[in-house]
């Protein structure tokens, strides 16, 4: 299957007068077309800043970026604004957790749903557009005289909803979610999962989900990337990463989650934090945490080691002939 993004050795730093934060170092990572990809780590571990970096949502000045990352062979990185411009709803649309924020106060729902169509769909009839939006609404269980009401007249988890509809307006390719389902009832949650995974299978749309929730990534997602100060830690198959994780994070992220099964675990979480990303560090960024680490942990940048279904950088999983 084609990979329909490769992020290849990207780098994205945070340029603040007094100091550079290295949020996000060196990722690989492949999408396929119509698959998704859960991406977990603690707070701070660079996920939004990737989401954001590949939204071409940073601002330039502060921010340097770096490395590939390949959309249908054009690199969204570098591409022209204004070519950007274009994919931006129709190929790539992305829902925040705060993205109702974005909506105008001053202006029905309606009028700013027609807006977005219009620009990408000039001819695009109102009768048309109602249809298409009174739709998504359905999906992401909204009523829909929503559709005639100003924002300040609808709850944040409404507004919320709206937000995901529009990003569905044109069933775009890739979908970014970051924490955009977490303020919503479960049942709510639970049903707007099940319908993006069908626009997967009927349209290829491929999902990038940022989230907290294990469980979600569990019911959700294809593949899981595991990322921690900055760095990927380890990546693969949900149902073997979720199940027995390799990497000693991953193990630890999970050890701190409760049970995907039955809630009676016992919770333990990562004794210590996340290091200060403004420094740089020789061996793994996550030695100082790490229960299984060894004297070259903290002198040595552990390689990417492929395993089945999945990969993993950490020095427990050299093997002599590498
Ligand atoms: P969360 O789960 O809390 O949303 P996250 O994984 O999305 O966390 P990011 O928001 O990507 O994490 O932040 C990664 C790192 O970059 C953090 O150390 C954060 O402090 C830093 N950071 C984020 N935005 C900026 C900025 N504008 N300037 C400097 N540092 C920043
Ligand atoms: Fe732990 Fe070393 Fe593996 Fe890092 S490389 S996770 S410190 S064992
Ligand atoms: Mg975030």
């Amino acid at each position: 299957m084609a990979a329909l993004l490769s992020l290849r050795d990207a780098n994205v730093t945070y340029c603040n007068k007094q100091k550079r934060v290295y949020a996000a170092k060196h990722i690989d990572l492949d999408l396929e077309e119509g698959s998704s990809l859960g991406i977990v780590g603690e707070s701070g571990s660079g996920k939004s800043t990737l989401a954001m970096a590949l939204l071409r949502l940073l601002p330039e000045k502060s921010t340097e970026i770096s490395g590939e990352a390949l959309f249908e062979g054009k690199n969204l990185f570098t591409l022209p604004l204004e070519e950007y411009r274009q994919l931006r709803w129709k190929e790539i649309a992305a829902v925040f957790q705060k993205s109702m924020n974005s909506l105008s106060p001053v202006h029905r729902i309606r009028e700013q749903i027609s807006d977005i169509y219009q620009i990408h769909e000039l001819k695009a009839l109102p009768a048309e557009i109602e249809e298409r939006t009174k739709d998504l609404f359905s999906m992401v269980n909204l009523n829909p005289r929503v559709y005639n009401l100003y924002p300040h007249e609808l709850s944040g988890g409404m507004l919320q909803r709206v937000s995901i509809a529009m990003s569905l307006l044109f069933n775009p390719k890739l979908l970014i979610l970051d924490e955009a389902t977490t303020a919503l009832d479960v049942v709510t949650q639970g049903q707007i999962l099940k319908e993006i995974v069908a626009l997967e299978g009927q349209f290829r749309m491929s999902r990038i989900m940022i989230t907290h929730d294990m469980s979600v990534v569990s019911k959700s997602c294809a593949y899981v990337a595991v990322m921690y100060a900055g760095e990927l830690m380890e990546w693969g198959l949900t149902a073997k990463v979720l199940v027995s994780p390799h990497h000693p994070y991953t193990q630890g992220l999970l050890a701190s989650f409760p049970d995907l099964k039955s809630e009676s675990k016992a919770l333990k979480s990562i004794p210590g934090f996340i290091p200060d990303l403004s420094l740089i560090y020789p061996g793994c960024v996550f030695a100082e945490r790490c229960p299984s680490k060894m004297e070259k942990c903290q002198t040595q940048k552990p390689r990417m080691h492929t395993l089945e279904g999945g990969k993993v950088a950490c020095h427990l999983y050299e093997v002599d002939h590498e």
